[in-house]
């Protein structure tokens, strides 16, 4: 097997700073999420990294015994040096050999597979969030936005020992592997991470649009991305490729969904003001509220987020200090910049204290 490996890494558009890290030593591969105050996150991811990198030269143990190991120099410098106590870092590597993908992963950075244009996830986050998704107690789609999703169940450096989920994957020619932090996944849908991966033609491509989108949407985390394309080193005799991953970027999305959705959401905006004329227009839009930006601020409005022949049909009614760029990067709010219409004052200033929640759950929580 051949890999092309991109990389790329950014603190983010919040965070002072990336306590993400990553590890680029063919055959090895791998991202770590560090945590913990002041450096003890970037200590943490670091040095973790370095162990696994160490032992896999010196062709010490398996990757997931190189994981353990790793996890347990954490915990004792954690538990040396008063300055780091707490710290603690997820970890998701990978192995390439013959055999394909050896994946090892402890935390809430994921790896994720495109092959023949599907995009498969590989790991298992080790969240309070996916615990209570598999126990049946929230949706996935709940655990998208729930306040508390960043709350590890398992991490390098917190106990002695640590468990690591291990799993070995066939690879083919064209499968593209991505290995990412949370800052992408929070971020980024799968819907898009999948049409960037096939819109892009090399790895490093790939990573560095999949950070752009990341910042775009918010960038409220540090971001890390690694993307392995795979191909056969040389095709022996017969060889079947099974068309892979060629295959699927061949057939490059024909339908960009974010460009159809803000088409779909201007057209229920004309609708809503050729309505606002057929039945009083003052009426009509006095009875209306969103939350939408006012110089960069989330605020409420009254009325409707057009306007007609130059004149607003809006005005702003509550002014709040939340930066509008802190919340956009929710895929709940993400339509704020266009306004997310509300049926009443009471419901428009309910998603503004949801959005003060939100924020200040990101804060308690600095994965
Ligand atoms: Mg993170």
């Amino acid at each position: 097997m051949k890999i092309e490996a991109g990389f790329a890494t950014d603190v983010g558009r919040v965070r002072e700073g990336n306590e993400d890290a990553y590890l680029v030593e063919p055959p090895l591969y791998a991202v770590a999420d560090g945590m913990g105050g002041h450096r003890g996150g970037d200590v943490a991811s670091q040095l973790a990294l370095a162990t696994i990198e160490d032992l896999s030269k010196q062709g010490k143990g398996t990757l997931g015994e190189q994981v353990r190991e790793a996890n347990r120099l954490v915990f004792e410098r954690a538990a040396e040096d008063r300055r780091l106590t707490g710290m603690g870092t997820t970890l998701t590597a990978t192995m390439i050999s013959a055999e394909g993908a050896h994946l090892a992963h402890v935390g809430d950075s994921r790896a994720y597979m495109l092959r023949a244009g599907a995009l498969r996830r590989l790991t298992e986050d080790h969240t309070l969030v996916s615990r209570m998704v598999r126990a049946g107690e929230i949706t996935e789609k709940e655990a998208e936005h729930h306040p508390h999703r960043n709350v590890l169940v398992r991490a390098l450096g917190i106990e002695p020992d640590v468990d690591v989920d291990e799993e070995a994957i066939g690879l083919l020619d064209g499968d593209r592997l991505v290995l990412c932090s949370d800052g992408l996944t929070g971020m980024v849908s799968e819907e898009q991470i999948q049409a960037i991966l096939e819109a892009s033609t090399t790895p490093q491509e790939a990573a560095d649009r999949l950070v752009r989108t990341a910042n775009r949407a918010g960038g409220v985390d540090n971001i890390t991305v690694l993307v392995l394309d795979v191909s056969e080193a040389e095709p022996g005799p017969g060889a079947s490729t099974e068309g892979g991953g060629s295959a699927a970027r061949a057939a490059r999305a024909g339908v960009d969904r974010s460009t159809m959705l803000r088409w779909a959401a201007r057209a229920g905006v004309g609708l809503a003001v050729v309505l606002a004329l057929l039945f009083g227009v003052r009426a009509f839009v006095e009875s209306q509220w969103y939350v939408g930006i006012d110089q960069g601020s989330v605020a409420v409005y009254q009325g409707i987020p057009a306007e007609v022949l130059g004149f607003q049909l809006s005005h702003v009614e509550v002014q709040t200090t939340i930066p509008a760029a802190d919340v956009t990067g929710n895929p709940l709010w993400s339509n704020l910049p266009n306004g997310l219409t509300a049926p009443s004052r009471e419901e428009a200033l309910q998603i503004v204290e949801e959005m003060r929640r939100f924020i200040a759950a990101a804060e308690e929580q600095p994965t």
